[in-house]
């Protein structure tokens, strides 16, 4: 149970100002464009992600590997969606973060995935997940291939880790929309709450 004490404190915390400016300036790039569909994904994640996930697709074009950029920012209310796939809704398990708890929220996650003639695939390679994880690895991202429950596709930002986000310590461009959704969602809400007695 968690009392009222617990969630003023905690609405608090969610309304104090964002403590850092954030500086949607984009790095320098020298990496090429990504192709179409990558690129459009690309354009929706934080600006702190543009510059790594088309050094991404390109590192892996230098050693023979055609990647796709499949997913970057969802909206909490997206993530939703697919949280209740395999769950209230019929269908396999495609994520274990709740709305408002994946860095896919905040913009600095992205998927992956190799292309064959244009299209799409998810080989049972494990050699080849293997090496699309290092090259993310070289350039500084994090690889969710590491986890315990492992996502192959999933890379994410180095820096931003979840606690600061959800407490706007730190903050991307979505901070602000996805921290009113957990404000106005007492089950997220209550979930903070639980995690923050581990922070
Ligand atoms: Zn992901």
């Amino acid at each position: 149970m968690v009392n009222t004490q617990e969630i003023n404190q905690l609405l608090d915390y969610l309304d104090v100002p964002m403590a850092l400016p954030y500086d949607s300036e984009e790095a320098s790039s020298t990496a090429p464009e990504a192709d179409a569909q990558s690129e459009s994904i690309i354009s929706s994640l934080d600006t702190s992600m543009h510059s790594l996930a088309r050094e991404m697709v390109a590192s892996a074009a230098q050693e023979g590997i055609q990647l796709r950029i499949t997913s970057g920012y969802r909206s909490p209310s997206s993530q939703d969606k697919i949280y209740q796939q395999g769950r209230t809704v019929e269908g396999p398990v495609v994520t274990n973060a709740r709305p408002g708890y994946s860095k896919h929220n905040f913009g600095v996650a992205f998927d992956v995935a190799p292309i064959k003639d244009g299209k799409v695939y998810y080989p049972n390679d494990t050699a080849l997940w293997k090496r699309i994880g290092q090259i993310g690895k070289s350039l500084g991202l994090k690889w969710g291939g590491d986890w315990s429950k492992p996502d192959l596709l999933h890379f994410e930002h180095p820096i931003f880790e979840m606690k600061d986000l959800l407490m706007g310590k730190a903050q991307t461009m979505y901070s602000r929309e996805n921290l009113d959704f957990i404000a106005k969602n007492k089950y997220a809400r209550m979930e903070i709450l639980g995690l923050m007695k581990h922070f």
